[in-house]
This record gives structure tokens, sequence and C-alpha cells, in this order.
């Protein structure tokens, strides 16, 4: 077949057939999640002001360098497709007052965001997140409780072998500190670096620590960490965020090169991954930590927040891999065949009648032969067809015929739903 003229743009994908029923099932236990930890649901607009992102995840990360899209309105304002969930949040807090609600401010998304990568496994350009956020205090319980609500989420979906990784990337207060000391200790071997962290020692020094070039790995692995080098505060935050962790006997590691690829975080970071057969973590699952400045590097107030987003296509596609099955196939049992006119006018009332008693069934109602109704019939594998002939429907009867043993049983119309019911 010659390959269609139009297909989906690059790194976007249609989601259709079975892939709903994985969408449907990670949403419903997300939301069931968001509904016992009392979060509200927020969706904010696929598009915002491009400054949001700019400022918010900063000038230097990947996200706003390479993988934006950017576009001019008529009216001449720069707006950018969302690459993520976080930064727009912290902006509806803002512009609608909510520091004026009761404190903290809990919120969660499941939303669609979008990031020009280099498309390649788990990684797409229009992709979906879910994500929670708690805005408006700094407590390093707010911190365990995000990684627990993610962490149980995974393992509700049939996940097993899940890994935490955190770290604290310090505050305004510690982190200028480590930078220095960072970028000093960098600066006499930045002629081994590759290129990408040759521009990052300039721009962003703190993601060098996570490059995985082998050549960079070996530089690092040396590097002063910054786990030695937290303030007073910092190191008391890490320290509480971690014995809460201890006491629910979640299985972190703390990994001092873990940083994250946004600019707006303080204090914690973390991210969840499960861990294939092969022993080899695929891409994180989960991704998330505090962010203390965004708010006021969004130009408004002291506001602390914490959260996490966890990426939908890369979950489902690790639960194929994994051959988890997350969803029960829940196909009707009964077949609705019609033949003749006035069999059919009440073939459609009786569908009716089934969708208002929710029992599930299937029609064909725009067929007319019986003989390619019950060849469907069987194909969809159903136990019981209800036949409407025209005798029937004027005897305001109906039959119900067993698939496996061939016998039929006449039902009064009147009577349907009620002894219907009996065999299901
Ligand atoms: P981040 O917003 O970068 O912290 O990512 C959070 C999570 O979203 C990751 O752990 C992934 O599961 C998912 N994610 C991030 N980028 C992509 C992408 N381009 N395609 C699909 N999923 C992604």
């Amino acid at each position: 077949m010659p390959k269609p003229k139009f297909q989906t743009p690059k790194g976007m994908h249609d989601i259709f057939g079975e892939n709903w029923k994985y969408f449907d099932k990670i949403f419903e236990v997300v939301k069931s999640f968001a509904k016992f930890y009392n979060f509200e649901r927020i969706e904010t607009p696929v598009l915002e002001e491009a400054e949001l992102f700019t400022k918010g995840i900063g000038l230097a990360t990947d996200i706003v360098q390479k993988e934006m899209f950017l576009l001019k309105t008529k009216g001449g304002d720069y707006l950018a497709l969302r690459p993520e969930g976080t930064a727009p949040v912290v902006r509806a807090y803002i512009q609608h007052g909510m520091q004026n609600l009761p404190q903290p401010v809990k919120l969660w998304y499941f939303s669609q965001f979008f990031r020009y990568e280099h498309p390649q496994a788990g990684r797409f350009r229009q992709f979906w997140q879910f994500g929670f956020e708690i805005l408006g205090k700094q407590a390093p319980a707010l911190d365990t409780q995000i990684i627990l609500i993610f962490y149980n989420i995974l393992k509700e979906l049939g996940f097993e072998a899940l890994a935490i990784k955190i770290n604290s990337i310090g505050d305004s207060f510690c982190r200028p500190y480590y930078k220095k000391t960072l970028i000093s200790y960098l600066k006499h071997r930045s002629y081994a670096l590759c290129p990408d962290c040759k521009r990052r020692l300039k721009e962003n020094p703190l993601r060098i620590l996570d490059c995985k070039e082998e050549k960079c790995r070996q530089i690092i692995s040396e590097a002063p960490q910054i786990l030695n080098h937290l303030c007073e505060n910092c190191k008391n935050h890490l320290k509480t965020v971690l014995e809460f962790l201890d006491d629910l006997q979640l299985p972190y590691h703390l990994d001092p090169y873990l940083v994250r690829g946004l600019d707006y975080y303080t204090k914690t970071v973390f991210e969840i991954s499960e861990e294939t057969e092969k022993g080899k973590a695929v891409g994180a699952l989960v991704g998330g930590g505090r962010y203390d400045n965004l708010a006021k590097i969004l130009g408004g107030l002291e506001m602390p927040g914490v959260g996490g987003a966890g990426g939908v296509e890369r979950i489902i596609e690790l639960l194929k891999e994994k051959r988890i099955k997350i969803y029960k196939e829940k196909k009707p049992k009964i077949f609705l065949a019609q033949i003749g006119d006035l069999a059919k006018r009440k073939a459609l009332k009786i569908v009716e009648e089934f969708r208002k008693e929710n029992l599930p069934i299937y029609e064909s109602i725009e067929k007319d032969s019986l003989k390619s109704q019950m060849k469907l019939a069987d194909k969809l594998g159903v136990k019981y067809v209800l036949i409407l002939g025209h005798q029937e429907a004027l005897n305001e009867e109906i039959l119900l015929r067993d698939m496996e043993t061939g016998k039929q049983k006449k039902i009064r119309l009147k009577n349907l739903i009620k002894e219907v019911k009996k065999y299901l």
C-alpha cells in the first residue's frame, strides 16, 4: 500500500483503540488519588506567554533553548505551547489570588504538553502528563507526600520494581556557593567535557552533573557534591524528608547527581523509575521537586511549592513492555438482531431501554439480513442473541437464543429487561 500523503506530525500520535483503555485506567487511578488527598483539578490554556517559561523554567535550560513550540500572534504576542505544567499552575495561583484561600492549595492536572524533542522511545513532541502541585507551604512532609502519591499511583498501576531517586539542590542561599566550587573544579577539566557540557559550563553548570556521556561521567564522579555544601536550612529539610520516607518504608536512593532539567527547583528534587527486566532503568516515569522561588521569579509573591508530573505515554509503553494488564475487557454479552421495518423500529426503542438500565448490548441496526447479523454476533463472541422478527414484533414478543446450546426462549417484550437480567 502506498504511504498515505498525510500523516501525524513527527513525534505526535493519534490515540485510538486499545490505548484509550490504558489512558482511561491511568486517569481513573490518578483521579481517585486526587480525590482522596483533596486536590482540585485545574486546566490551564494550551498556549501561554512564552516569557512565562523563559523566566520560570530558565533561559539556559534545554526545554527553553531547544524544545519550545513558539508562535507569534497577529497582534504581535509571543506565545508558547506549554512544555510543562508547573509554571502555568503557579501563574494561575497568582492570577486568581489563591494566596487568599486556606493554604496549602492543592491542584492536579491531566493534560497535554509539547516539546520540540528529538523523537525516540518515551519521548514525544506532544504528550500527556498528570501532575500534583501543593502550593503555599514549605513543610518537608509535603515533599514526602508528593513522592508518596506518585509512588503509590505507579504501584497501583501494577509496577513492582519502582525506584525513587532523591537529591537536594539547595536554595538561593547555598547553591551559588556550590555552583562556584563546581565551576572551579570543572574549569580545570573543561577540555575533556563533551561539547554540550562545555556550553553548560558557561550557562547551566549544574546540568553537567546528569550528563550521560562517559567522558563527562568520569569527571563528575570526582566532582564536589552538593550534599556536602547545603546550608543548615536545606540540610534539615532534606533530612526530615528522608526520615519521613524511611517511616513510610519507601525505597529511595540518595543521588547527588540528580539535578533535573528545570531551573526553578530548590531543595528537594526526585524521580521515580521502574527497573526493566534487563536491570536497566528506562527514562523516569515521574519527576518533580520543590520550587520555593518560582512565584517570585514570575513577578509575584513569596510562595513555596512542591509537585511533580508523570508521563502517561511512557507509563503505557512500560506497562505494555512488562505485559502488565491494567484494564479488564468488559464486552456486552447480548446482541440484538432485527428483521423487517416494524422490528427495526422496535429495536431502536429496545436499545434505549437497555441504555437506561445500564445494560450493555450490541446491535447492528443498519443491517437487514438475519444471517449477517448472526455472523456478526458470532464474531463478537456474545453469549445470547435477541431475535426480533416481524411476527414477534407483531406479537409483542422476542426470542432469546443461547449461542452455545442453540436453545431459544420466547419472552414477552414488556418483561424483556427483567428476564434478561436473570441471564447476566
Ligand atoms: P519533566 O516535566 O521533564 O519533569 O518530566 C516529567 C515526566 O514527564 C517524565 O518523567 C516523563 O515521564 C514525562 N515526559 C517528559 N518529557 C516527555 C516527552 N517528551 N515525551 C513523553 N513523556 C515525557
